[in-house]
């Protein structure tokens, strides 16, 4: 029976009485003990995720109305808040930290009758593309365990591929929904920036950062999505605009305009048969009569650059929270002296990269070099803004490759951080100018690894975007 095709059609035997939550959470428990070597989970909640299984079979026997994701069961990345339970952004220096308060995206789950079993490991505060840098070890990608599942929502990605829930929420900064649902064969969707509540999310780069859905399919993850997505007042850069039923957009049969930026496709970083891959892709659906057009993009070569200076800044001012003082790790012996206190809490708290990118962001700040990195990287925002509202003008949907290769081996990359974040080149795009993109699963690599399409949008239309990858899913999946 377990697991489902949809949530839809799971929904439709609990209310046929063919299952029970009870029997779901069963279910993912035990899958999350077979699989409990992927390290895909920091904290299960087996007698409280029954519990509330429970009351959902008799509530729905009383005839209570249902909420849209009742007894949907998920798991929430370890950067997003959920009251009276464990939360450590995957680092000592919030290890044994409990929230006080749920995540609005937490809020909206619960309050339609969602079931989270789980806390999903990632990379420490979210840095990173292969969730190596976890304070709990990494995740291993159950495709090939030797290999990385991506990051920084690797557990995420990896709850989802290795069915030990329905879907998982993870965070999107710049691709850590997105990579992690290419490495791992899943669909990932990271909204328009100010489409989700980032209320109660772990700040990373506050500009940038945006809660996503990791699914089986596209119709999950539209669901998701149209449950957590709206005006917060918790949270002032969210946006007003109404929430359509995004699970309308399922099957839909529009045939946007398409197009791709040509030099993301002749990079030399990218693996041969992505390439193809993509290629053939876009060959076939000009032969199915969409219009696909060719564009330029002359500044694909800033576009990293530009995102590690500007998140490093983000994260160098979100992160100076951490100081031991309030809350969070404290070294022992307590340090007298209040510079020397700070110094030990933060160097003994924080993993090697989280460093590495508080102190480049320190220095991006800094008064010397303020305009020479900084400023100049705004400025390289703003034109990429300027630019992707040309290029929308023409063009419905942007595609991309996901990342350049497909999941890389477990150490391969650790020890070389240029490299790490060089793999991020067609990921940070989105969360540049903010619009709202998906990686679906629809390449098979001849090394056995599966790896994704990209799509693109205009800010706000994740309408059009998830019609789009639905109906290129269940059309053009190499089988
Ligand atoms: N890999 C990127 C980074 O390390 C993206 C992380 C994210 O989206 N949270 O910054």
């Amino acid at each position: 029976m377990y697991p489902f095709a949809t949530i839809k059609a799971y929904q439709q035997q609990l209310f046929n009485g063919t299952t029970s939550c009870k029997q779901a959470v069963e279910y993912y428990l035990a899958q999350t003990k077979k699989f409990a070597h992927l390290n895909a989970l920091l904290h299960v909640f087996p007698k409280e995720a029954l519990q509330r299984a429970a009351a959902l079979d008799e509530q729905r026997a009383a005839g209570k109305q249902p909420g849209k994701l009742h007894g949907v069961v998920v798991t929430v990345k370890d950067v997003i808040a959920w009251e009276q339970h464990p939360l450590s952004a995957s680092s000592n220096i919030l290890r044994n930290f409990h929230s006080i308060y749920n995540a609005t995206a937490v809020q909206k789950l619960l309050a339609e009758d969602a079931i989270i079993i789980g806390i999903n490991n990632c990379d420490e505060f979210a840095m990173g593309s292969s969730n190596e840098n976890s304070a709990f070890g990494p995740v291993k990608n159950k495709l090939d365990e030797s290999r990385v599942p991506g990051g920084s929502s690797g557990g995420s990605a990896v709850a989802v591929q290795a069915d030990l829930c329905m879907v998982s929420l993870g965070s999107d900064t710049g691709g850590s929904v997105r990579q992690p649902a290419d490495f791992c064969g899943i669909v990932g969707v990271k909204p328009s920036y100010g489409r989700v509540s980032r209320h109660g999310l772990i700040a990373y780069g506050s500009s940038f950062d945006q809660i996503g859905v990791l699914s089986q399919n596209v119709e999950d993850a539209a669901l998701v999505l149209s449950v957590i997505a709206g005006a917060d007042d918790y949270d002032s850069t969210v946006s007003t605009i109404p929430v359509p039923d995004y699970t309308a957009a399922v099957s839909s049969t529009a045939k946007p305009v398409l197009g791709y930026f040509k030099q993301t496709l002749t990079h030399a970083g990218l693996d041969e048969e992505i390439r193809n891959s993509h290629i053939s892709l876009i060959e076939k659906l000009k032969a199915d009569g969409y219009e696909v057009k060719e564009l330029d993009f002359d500044l694909i070569d800033y576009i990293v650059p530009t995102y590690y200076v500007l998140t490093t800044a983000e994260a160098s001012s979100n992160l100076s929270r951490y100081d031991g003082v309030r809350y969070g790790y404290r070294s022992t012996p307590v340090r007298e002296e209040l510079t020397e206190f700070y110094s030990a809490n933060r160097s003994e708290g924080f993993g090697k990269e989280v460093q590495r990118r508080i102190m480049l962001g320190t220095f991006v700040l800094s008064a010397g070099y303020y305009d020479a990195y900084y400023t100049k990287a705004q400025q390289v925002r703003r034109k990429l803004y300027d630019q992707t509202k040309l290029v929308f003008s023409e063009i419905d949907a942007l595609l991309m490759p996901v990342s350049p290769s497909t999941a890389f081996k477990i150490g391969e990359k650790s020890s070389n951080p240029i490299e790490m974040y060089l793999a991020d080149i067609y990921t940070v795009f989105a969360n540049l100018v903010g619009i709202p993109g998906v990686s679906i699963p629809l390449f098979q690599h001849s090394n056995g690894l599966p790896f994704g399409l990209q799509l693109m949008a205009k800010h706000f239309d994740e309408l059009s975007l998830l019609g789009l990858a639905d109906h290129l899913m269940k059309h053009y999946k190499a089988s």
